[in-house]
């Protein structure tokens, strides 16, 4: 709960090696950014990821000072994360979607080259809130071509989406959790995971 940012100032200092911290952004406008501009202003060298998904997934989908409207439902004036951030003196900060691997990685290795605080907004709305507050279209599934899969499994360990399983030695994809969100897609090196017809 906010202590990611100060406790990566640590290890920056401690180690002298490229540290990544991640934090959510209700938990930035909580107690983020303090240590964030305590890390600006120290000259510390770390890449902060603020996981922005526009609520409080975490403990139920609460509102926070990133969003338009108030727990009763009232709107409210929204905080840009983007500008807090700027204005904490932040000079490399790049604003990605999760969805876009390529991109993401892209922005990862410029930040960690950046000597000194880099910042990453990863924004992409929390699905499950989403489904609640304005239900999107269903995208398509994906599944497996089992014709494809070399089965080495990297989609399961290291990708771990919940939609994901294995039976029968293969592995296969739940209709039902997938959110057709394509990420599965682009991080299988076999080119084995498609679109359901
Ligand atoms: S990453 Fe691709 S090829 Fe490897 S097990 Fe998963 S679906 Fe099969």
């Amino acid at each position: 709960m906010g202590s990611s940012v100060s406790t990566a100032s640590g290890f920056s200092k401690a180690t002298g090696r490229p540290i990544i911290a991640f934090i959510g952004d209700s938990t930035f406008f909580h107690s983020g950014i303090t240590g964030l501009i305590n890390a600006v202003h120290n000259n510390h060298k770390l890449t902060l990821v603020i996981l922005d998904n526009e609520t409080t997934a975490m403990t139920g989908h609460q509102p926070h000072p990133g969003v338009d409207m108030t727990l009763l439902g009232q709107p409210n004036t929204r905080i840009s994360i983007e500008e807090v951030v700027r204005g904490a003196g932040v000079k490399q900060l790049t604003v990605v979607s999760p969805r876009k691997v390529k991109e993401t990685m892209e922005a990862v290795k410029k930040s960690i080259a950046f000597d000194g605080v880099s910042v990453i907004i990863s924004k992409e709305i929390c699905p499950l809130y989403a489904k609640r507050v304005a239900p999107p279209a269903k995208a398509r599934a994906f599944m497996v071509n089992q014709n494809r899969c070399k089965n080495h499994r990297d989609c399961v360990n290291l990708f771990a989406c919940p939609a994901f399983y294995v039976e029968d030695n293969q592995v296969k994809i739940n209709d039902n959790l997938c959110i057709g969100c394509a990420v599965c897609a682009q991080v299988c090196p076999e080119k084995a995971i498609i679109p359901k017809k």
